[in-house]
């Protein structure tokens, strides 16, 4: 295991390699960490400042989700800058152009005129289509493989009688599309509806700016919300033997509905104005960002992992390791751009304070949303910063992945404090433990390749606007009536 000092008295450009060269083996034998992705939030719903710190959470995960254009490894994070005026900060995983702060500027002036949040589509349209795109076809997909063993399951389903049991959330879309009041429409019949109308939907929908789009989205939204916090859908989720089936397909739907979260931003800027908002801008002097060369071949890494074998166990074999189907693909890219990722941009630079040491952190949950989940590297790095300094820094969880283009934030551009490679070494650390855990299993464990984004719990709409979501629902839902 490497010492600390000798972190310290090594370039950080040596150890930044080591550790891609990890995150590389981990990344292609298909390495999740369960335990950071399953690791529960610190909220309690008990909790008035908890429950504020989660509002505030999603408001900043939307906004960062608003602003991402789709392009790859383009994440983007958000956070509060509450030590003065109210500033919304913003981070990105590359170098911030001036085109970031038009975006901005033209998202906050969309959400300002905006009613609902479908008004904001015509922004997300111009914006971020590809990403629009990607969570529709990604439905489709779901939608394709799924809606006819969902609308079998949904017929030998036992539903209740009372509405509200079965579809909670769901009145706008249901008054909207089904206005007679008596049945014919039964709960099986409108779930049968909502399978439908999201396979339709979906099929062959590409977001234009043009009123048909947004209306199209609009639709694919209510009936996505519907499904997604129906009690049938929540009866399947609590099956172990059938849950794996649609644990894909519920987070698709939930990115769908995540737009609908703009509505609380729209609240909040009625109530208190538009945020002033500024990006952060970083150097890449004493971090590990960079290009950078990786050995030619995992055995190389392997070889080296296992130098000092832990315990006793043997080091695995040349073979087995070549055995290893994705491991072929490890020369393919050998030179790797690392950046530092876009919540520990955030961190660095509101944390500066207590570096210092002329501020204490309080007690107070310090919410950063992120356009993805963390990844393995950030969720350790942010453990061991918080455990260090006394912050509660939080994103709205992790996929548990490791990514080699993560970069060692280092010193960050500071004057070198021991402090700051701390955090790295648990990140260091952290990594070559699970290369060893996880190479150990190289022979029966069976990769994963799960992709985690954040999805939203669907929509949390407060009071003021309900009269208008009901007019927008009777406007845009055509009534169903068979
Ligand atoms: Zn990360």
């Amino acid at each position: 295991m490497r010492s600390f000092t000798s972190l310290i008295t090594s370039g950080i450009k040596t150890y930044q390699v080591r550790l891609s060269e990890e995150l590389r083996l981990l990344q292609l034998l298909g390495f999740t960490d369960l335990n950071v992705k399953n690791a529960s939030t610190v909220f309690s719903n008990e909790d008035k400042c908890a429950t504020k710190a989660h509002t505030e959470l999603c408001i900043l995960d939307t906004i960062a989700v608003c602003l991402i254009s789709g392009e790859q490894d383009n994440v983007i994070a958000a956070a509060l800058d509450k030590r003065e005026n109210i500033t919304l900060i913003l981070a990105k995983n590359r170098h911030v152009v001036p085109e970031d702060t038009v975006r901005v500027s033209d998202f906050m002036s969309a959400v300002e005129g905006a009613e609902l949040w479908d008004d904001v589509l015509p922004f997300l349209t111009k914006y971020s289509k590809e990403q629009l795109d990607k969570r529709i076809a990604h439905l489709r997909l779901s939608m394709f493989q799924h809606s006819e063993w969902l609308a079998a399951e949904a017929r030998g389903y036992q539903f209740s009688s009372a509405l509200e049991t079965e579809f909670p959330e769901a009145s706008v879309y249901l008054e909207a599309s089904y206005p007679e009041a008596q049945p014919p429409w039964t709960p099986l019949r409108i779930i049968l509806d909502v399978i439908q109308v999201c396979f339709k939907e979906c099929d062959g929908f590409e977001m234009q700016s043009n009123e048909l789009s947004y209306v199209r989205f609009y639709r694919l939204y209510g009936a996505a919300n519907t499904l997604r916090n129906s009690a049938f859908l929540a009866h399947i989720v609590q099956d172990p033997r059938r849950a794996w089936r649609i644990e894909k397909l519920k987070r698709r739907l939930g990115k769908i509905c995540q737009y609908s979260r703009i509505d609380l931003l729209i609240k909040q800027v009625r109530k208190g104005g538009v945020y002033p908002f500024r990006w952060i801008e970083m150097t890449s002097r004493g971090t590990g960002e960079g290009r950078h060369t990786l050995c030619n071949s995992p055995q190389d890494v392997v070889a080296r992992v296992w130098k000092n074998p832990p315990g006793k166990q043997p080091a695995p074999s040349s073979k087995t390791v070549e055995t290893h189907p994705n491991l072929t693909n490890w020369d393919e890219k050998l030179v790797v751009d690392t950046h530092i990722h876009a919540e520990l941009r955030i961190i660095l630079h509101l944390s500066r304070p207590f570096l210092s040491g002329s501020q204490k952190p309080s007690d107070m949950q310090l919410p950063i949303g992120c356009s993805k989940r963390s990844c393995l590297c950030c969720m350790l790095w942010m453990e061991s910063f918080n455990k260090i300094v006394g912050t509660h820094w939080m994103t709205g969880g992790s996929h548990g992945k490791p990514y080699d283009a993560w970069a060692l934030p280092g010193t960050a551009g500071d004057t070198l404090d021991a402090k700051w490679r701390e955090f790295d070494v648990a990140v260091i650390n952290g990594v070559h433990e699970r290369v060893v855990k996880h190479v150990e299993m190289l022979l029966t464990t069976k990769p994963r390749t799960n992709s985690d984004d954040l999805a939203s719990s669907g929509s949390e709409l407060g009071d003021p606007l309900e009269e208008a979501r009901r007019a927008r629902a009777r406007k845009h839902w055509l009534p169903r009536t068979t």
